[in-house]
């Protein structure tokens, strides 16, 4: 289990979150949904500490425990230990473009955990055959189309073997047509027992898929559900208003 307490962040006089508790279970896909500036983005880089909250903790129980508290002086070595417990799929993939779909995949094993290389290769093989490139291996991003330039940055963020996928919005820089092969490479992930916590607009993503759906707006979670629940019985008047107007 992964707990989120009382994340606050603020960016000059902007308080962007204010009080964000989640608590994320072994296994589960959250879904988190809102409107336009609401701070989901901001909320899922707190998460793998891209951000830094001014205050807040995040847990994993799971053994070896590891508590951060952003609080703490020593927060630049309990980053490091965040960052080996949880990879971050990004909006416009942020691969290295002068490395190949294998090389970038490689990078966090070999120069992060001290990984032999060669064995890092043979995984990442397994990676790029998991997401349906094993043929791509030695092609540069530029060479890839953005939906398999996408899958490439999730074999990279599975290749740490993270406890925790984030996923910030990861088809929204896709064309419509490359955006299912995406969303079917998370569906797999998310099968497979993955514990995900995914920010994106795909409304039948987060009904076929989470099993918790999180609604933020003005940097708090204004409600949560399971998303049969949340979609058609939403309780909170703005959640009624996000909803009203995907529709
Ligand atoms: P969208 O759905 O449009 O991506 P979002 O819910 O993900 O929106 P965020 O990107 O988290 O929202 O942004 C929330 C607020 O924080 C916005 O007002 C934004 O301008 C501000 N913000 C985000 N990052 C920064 C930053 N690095 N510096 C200053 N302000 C920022």
């Amino acid at each position: 289990m992964i707990e989120v307490r009382n994340i606050h962040k603020t960016f000059g006089d902007n308080a962007v979150l204010r009080g964000i508790d989640l608590t994320i279970q072994k296994g589960q896909v959250v879904v988190i949904l809102g409107p336009s500036g609401s701070g989901k983005t901001t909320f899922l880089r707190c998460l793998n500490a891209l951000e830094l909250p001014e205050q807040g903790t995040i847990t994993f129980t799971h053994d070896p425990m590891l508590k951060i508290d952003f609080t703490s002086p020593s927060i630049q070595k309990d980053i490091l230990a965040l960052r080996r417990r949880s990879g971050m799929v990004f909006q416009q993939y942020n691969l290295f473009p002068h490395k190949t779909a294998l090389e970038n995949i490689i990078e966090g094993p070999v120069y992060v955990q001290g990984k032999n290389i060669a064995v890092a290769k043979q995984e990442a093989m397994v990676l790029l055959e998991k997401v349906g490139l094993v043929d791509k291996a030695n092609l540069y991003p530029f060479q890839l189309s953005g939906g398999q330039q996408q899958r490439v940055g999730i074999a990279r963020a599975l290749a740490i073997q993270p406890e925790l996928m984030l996923f910030d919005e990861p088809t929204s820089a896709l064309d419509p047509e490359l955006v299912q092969d995406v969303l079917n490479t998370m569906k797999e992930l998310a099968h497979e027992g993955w514990t995900m916590v995914v920010v994106t607009h795909e409304i039948k993503f987060a009904l076929d898929v989470a099993d918790s759906v999180v609604v933020m707006d003005g940097g708090v979670i204004v409600e949560q559900g399971s998303p049969e629940d949340l979609f058609h019985h939403p309780q909170h008047e703005r959640t009624k208003a996000f909803l009203q107007r995907l529709r």
